[in-house]
């Protein structure tokens, strides 16, 4: 079985291909299907965002397709950046800037209250509207500087609880153990078993 992992960004189909090792599905990307459009992102929530484009991609291509959304989650902002993460310093900036305008935006916000969290949504569609859905959070505390070279995004600013330094500080192989996507993708990785499974019995 084909599975469409929606993205042209070539870095995450190699993180799905490591963490779907096991499942007997063939990841194909929007290129290697000659998909070329993108879907606009209107949704309000990313798992709405998911939804929509596993949905049209789905549909577009006739193959069973994986899409997902994330963002970063500030409690003092109210949930900002979250759907709006790619582009909340404005279109065409650099993700240095992007970390550098929310800093500035915590800047009066002590320690106590900086809690955030990364979160993943992810959608799996048939192209007759079939869909699951799955999400996965990494929580954490959004530091008062920059520091770490790994990953990319906000990691430099985000000091993940759980292992007591910033994302941008783990190695790949452990940040692919704990964060949003490596949770919601385990649980899409249970739900491609089912879906291989039972296309099996049919
Ligand atoms: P995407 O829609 O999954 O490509 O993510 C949207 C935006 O959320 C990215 O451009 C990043 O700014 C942010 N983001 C998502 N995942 C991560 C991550 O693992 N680390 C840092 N930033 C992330």
């Amino acid at each position: 079985m084909r599975l469409l992992i929606a993205t042209h960004n070539r870095g995450k189909l190699i993180e799905y291909q490591a963490m779907f090792a096991d499942v007997p599905v063939e990841l194909v990307t929007l290129d290697e299907v000659g998909i070329r459009d993108d879907v606009e992102e209107t949704g309000v929530t990313l798992a709405e965002n998911a939804r929509l484009k596993a949905l049209t991609y789905a549909r577009a291509s006739g193959l069973l397709t994986l899409a997902d959304d994330s963002g970063l989650e500030v409690d003092a902002l109210g949930g900002e950046p979250g759907v709006r993460s790619k582009r909340y310093a404005g279109d065409n900036t650099s993700d240095a800037e992007r970390n550098a305008f929310l800093l500035a935006k915590l800047r009066d916000v002590p320690a106590e209250q900086r809690t955030a969290r990364f979160r993943c949504a992810i959608a799996i569609a048939t192209p007759d509207g079939k869909l699951w859905e799955t999400d996965g959070t990494c929580e954490g505390e959004i530091a008062f500087d920059a520091r770490g070279t790994n990953g990319f995004g906000y990691d430099p600013i985000f000091h993940v609880t759980a292992r007591g330094v910033r994302m941008a500080e783990l190695a790949t192989a452990e940040k692919n153990r704990v964060s949003h996507r490596a949770r919601a993708a385990e649980k899409a990785r249970r739900i491609l078993v089912e879906i291989v499974e039972s296309k099996r019995e049919a």
